[in-house]
């Protein structure tokens, strides 16, 4: 099955150009400015712009949560994000305290696999380290393609590592080629502020927001860089959300030590004034919470400075029955937002539309470099011959407005109901099949295939 999509705006994270675009055996075989080819099936996508499949490499489908899990599992949570133009998605395995990374591993894929619509791979969440981890992490590198190892600095007695056992493990991640994420908050005074403000009465979603001051994770991240760099190892902070967090990425600059920077899409497009609805704000009740518009102007200049590197959504749905858990006591409402579907066309109308960043920006931090920092290049992340024909039309003309109505997302409404947004992906092709086209999905669940990702390339010599 060979297939032509021709008169598009070819649009890749350094070049523009019109062209004909050629998919054979799910790989782009060739591509030129005016030469033709033979094909099966022939896409006239003039006035519209073919760019790479979006990789989103922060997500939690069906993830375990005080004995629910989150609202979209595997199925329907990789289906929206294909209606959205992603083709990938990275999830997280949390280990167990006390248990191993291989029951985490068995645990995930045996909810995961036969079950995506769209390509999928793991970080490992190592929540308990001790020698037999770092046996396992070294496995994992070598057979299992899993290079990426979070921790969490927050979530004492469930999640965290301390900063004795975190520097441990950034130290076999690096010998053996692999790379350190992290969740940067400061979990004891976090603790510290839930606490108080409980002891006052305090319970609304607005006292989830104010627990979590700009220090606490401004401070969280610049440890994180500190010991990164004793430890001579590849780091990724995930989901930053203001000025000072980013402060500590660039501050780390003058010994020249590459930290990689993510943000969410929520980060760059809502702010904390929507923790002043009452107990609606529980919608937006995530960790790091919403920041202010200072901090979004700040995100979107370390976009176009390159201190912020990929644009991710940290999608973690729960239904509003769930959300009313936490009806009484902020601290009990399940932490997360529904966005998988929404990142790719969202950060073209907040972002390219209104002049923010360039169209080659957003190819960058959208596919480019999460498959280059997470090891999925050259298959993924751009369009070249040879790679995955994992592609988007996206029409960037077409206005619709974004509602629970008709979003895909397993979850009972939206973030951003009523949002006007331009811009369209139209039509989706995975390692060259058309998946999605015009709203509608072509394929069943177990289309996806598990990605091994390659050892950490990037690490400065
Ligand atoms: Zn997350």
């Amino acid at each position: 099955m060979k297939t032509l999509i021709k008169n598009a705006t070819i649009v890749t994270s350094t070049a523009e150009y019109t062209g004909n675009l050629l998919i054979a055996d799910g790989k782009i075989q060739a591509i030129s400015k005016d030469a033709s080819y033979d094909a099966d099936e022939t896409i006239d996508a003039e006035g519209k712009w073919l760019m790479p499949g979006a990789i989103d490499p922060h997500v939690h489908l069906e993830m375990p949560f005080m004995g629910t899990y989150s609202s979209d599992d595997y199925a329907s949570g990789t289906l929206a994000a294909l209606h959205g133009g992603t083709t990938t998605v990275i999830d997280f395995i949390l280990q167990t305290q006390g248990d191993t990374l291989a029951n985490a591993l068995k645990s995930w894929r045996s909810r995961s696999d036969d079950r995506c619509y769209c390509d999928y791979s793991f970080h490992m969440a190592v929540t308990d380290f001790n020698d037999n981890v770092a046996e396992e992490v070294k496995h994992f590198i070598e057979n299992e393609g899993i290079t990426s190892f979070k921790t969490f600095m927050a979530y004492k007695g469930a999640l965290m590592l301390d900063d004795g056992q975190m520097t441990a493990l950034m130290k076999v991640v690096s010998k053996n080629g692999g790379m350190v994420t992290v969740h940067a908050t400061n979990g004891d005074v976090i603790d510290n502020l839930i606490a108080k403000h409980k002891s006052e009465g305090k319970l609304a979603p607005l006292y989830h927001y104010l627990s979590q001051p700009e220090v606490t994770e401004a401070e969280a991240s610049s440890r994180f860089c500190d010991l990164a760099h004793y430890a001579d190892v590849p780091a990724y902070i995930v989901h930053m959300t203001c000025e000072g967090a980013v402060e500590a990425i660039r501050k780390s600059y003058h010994r020249n030590q590459i930290v990689q920077g993510e943000t969410c899409i929520q980060y760059l497009s809502l702010d904390a004034s929507l923790y002043e609805k009452n107990f609606e704000g529980a919608k937006w009740v995530m960790s790091p919470p919403l920041r202010e518009k200072k901090d979004q102007e700040y995100l979107w200049s370390a976009i176009n400075q390159g201190i912020i590197n990929v644009v991710a959504t940290d999608h973690c749905p729960f239904t509003w029955e769930k959300k009313l858990l936490g009806k009484d006591d902020f601290s009990k409402i399940p932490n997360g937002h529904p966005a998988i579907e929404h990142r790719v066309e969202l950060l073209y109308s907040e972002g390219v539309a209104k002049g923010k960043i360039s169209k080659q920006k957003m190819v960058e931090v959208l596919s480019t470099n999460p498959a280059r920092i997470f090891g999925l290049a050259p298959q993924k992340g751009d369009i070249a011959i040879g790679a995955d024909a994992d592609l988007v039309i996206f029409n960037p003309n077409k206005k619709h407005t974004l509602s629970a109505k008709t979003h895909h997302m397993n979850v009972d409404y939206s973030c951003y109901e009523g949002w006007e947004v331009t811009g369209k992906c139209e039509t989706v092709f995975l390692r060259g099949k058309k998946v999605i086209d015009k709203g509608e999905a072509l394929i069943k669940p177990g289309f996806g295939e598990y990605q091994k990702r390659s050892k950490v390339s990037w690490k400065r010599s």
